[in-house]
Parts: C-alpha cells; sequence; structure tokens
C-alpha cells in the first residue's frame, strides 16, 4: 500500500469515526490534506467553523493567514501537509478534552507514519504539548528541535495571533526564520524552559536545509 493508499484509508476510518462525543456534532470531518510525500507537515489544534462546513483544514482567515505566514518561510500549502490532533470541530470553538485528544491520536500517529516528514511544525499548545509536554510555547516558539529523529518546530497557532496583535508580529518572525532554525536546529534565543524528550545525540545536529 503506498502513502497516498494509507493516507485515503485513514481518512475513510475519520469520516465514519465514532470514538468520541465530537462525532455527534459535526458537519464534516477533517482529516487533513496536502502530498503524501510531504517534506513538511504542519499540526494544528481543531477544524473551526468553516473548516467544519467544508471539511478542509486551514480555511477561512486563519487558514488565508497561514498561507501568507509559509510564504514567508518560502513554503505554499501545495508542498506540506496540514491536518489537526483533533479531526472534528469541537463546538464553539472550545478547545479539545483530553479524552478527545486521546480517542484522535492514534489517527494523527497513523498519518505522520505514512508521510514521514522530515519537519513537523506544530500550531498551537495542543499539537506542540504532543512533542514537548512540558514545554511553554512562549519558551520554544519558533526554535526546532530534535525529538525522535525527526526536527519539530512549535509555533504559535494562526487564529491565536490574529486574535491577540502582540502575537502577530512574533509569529511572522518566526516563520520568516523557518529555515534558518531548521538549519541550525538551535534554539535561536534562550529557552527558559527546555522542550522534554530532546535528542541529546550531537549527530542530531544533522540539517535540512535542502528543504527549502
Ligand atoms: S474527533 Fe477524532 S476520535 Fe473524535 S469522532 Fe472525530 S475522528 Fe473520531
Amino acid at each position: 500500500m503506498t502513502p497516498a493508499d494509507t493516507l485515503a484509508q485513514i481518512a475513510h476510518q475519520i469520516s465514519i469515526c465514532q470514538q468520541c462525543v465530537l462525532h455527534s456534532t459535526r458537519k464534516l470531518p477533517v482529516p487533513g490534506e496536502g502530498p503524501s510525500n510531504a517534506q513538511i507537515m504542519l499540526i494544528g489544534e481543531g477544524p473551526g467553523f468553516y473548516e467544519n462546513e467544508q471539511g478542509r483544514p486551514f480555511v477561512g482567515a486563519a487558514g488565508n493567514f497561514l498561507s501568507e505566514l509559509l510564504a514567508r518561510a518560502g513554503l505554499t500549502r501545495e508542498e506540506v501537509f496540514i491536518t489537526n490532533v483533533v479531526k472534528c470541530r469541537p463546538p464553539d470553538n472550545r478547545d479539545p478534552l483530553p479524552e478527545e485528544l486521546a480517542a484522535c491520536r492514534d489517527y494523527l500517529e497513523s498519518q505522520i507514519a505514512a508521510i514521514n516528514p522530515k519537519v513537523i511544525v506544530t500550531l498551537g499548545r495542543f499539537s506542540m504539548a504532543i512533542f514537548f509536554p512540558r514545554a511553554r510555547i512562549g519558551a520554544v516558539h519558533g526554535q526546532a528541535s530534535k525529538v525522535n529523529g525527526r526536527i519539530i518546530v512549535p509555533m504559535y497557532h494562526p487564529a491565536a495571533a490574529l486574535h491577540q496583535p502582540a502575537l502577530k508580529s512574533t509569529v511572522e518572525r518566526d516563520f520568516l526564520h523557518l529555515a534558518e532554525s531548521i538549519k541550525q536546529n538551535v534554539p535561536a534565543r534562550p529557552v527558559t524552559q527546555a522542550p522534554a524528550a530532546q535528542s541529546e545525540d550531537p549527530a542530531d545536529s544533522a540539517t535540512q536545509l535542502s528543504l527549502f
């Protein structure tokens, strides 16, 4: 089975999933989209109003802003895979509950395994917590680290940046420096709380500049 076949199979499983309460209020599930051989994967939190209507991730204002941010990094939506930690919309855009995150986790893990991206950019604290469970996003945003052999870059969520003007320039700057941060694979500024599960293997400082 090819990675594309696997992603299609996962999307089908999501479309009929009833493993958590979010299935009862969703209009359309949002499994994610992008090439099955994407080198970069973006993981947000959960579908919002427009995503629930269209069944696609990051549409509407936050999606437009994400496209702008990707352009700052020299990327397009068409070359990255975009998904969320929960595939169905939490009512009224509330935070996903722990049991919902747990119920949906296998789908995300299966997507990561199928795509095998070189870089994962987390958008917001829920996807960040998968890789850096003890980190604060205010301390580690924009900083590339290796976790289990893969480069992970935590970023603020685009929607949060749209609602908090003080964050907007920060996330714009972080995306502008994404390639540089990946190349260095070291914190661009002092980390006040070290990410958990960070590799100590010096060999892991190998870079993927060719990605950009
Ligand atoms: S959020 Fe995930 S676990 Fe819950 S119903 Fe949707 S696909 Fe299933």
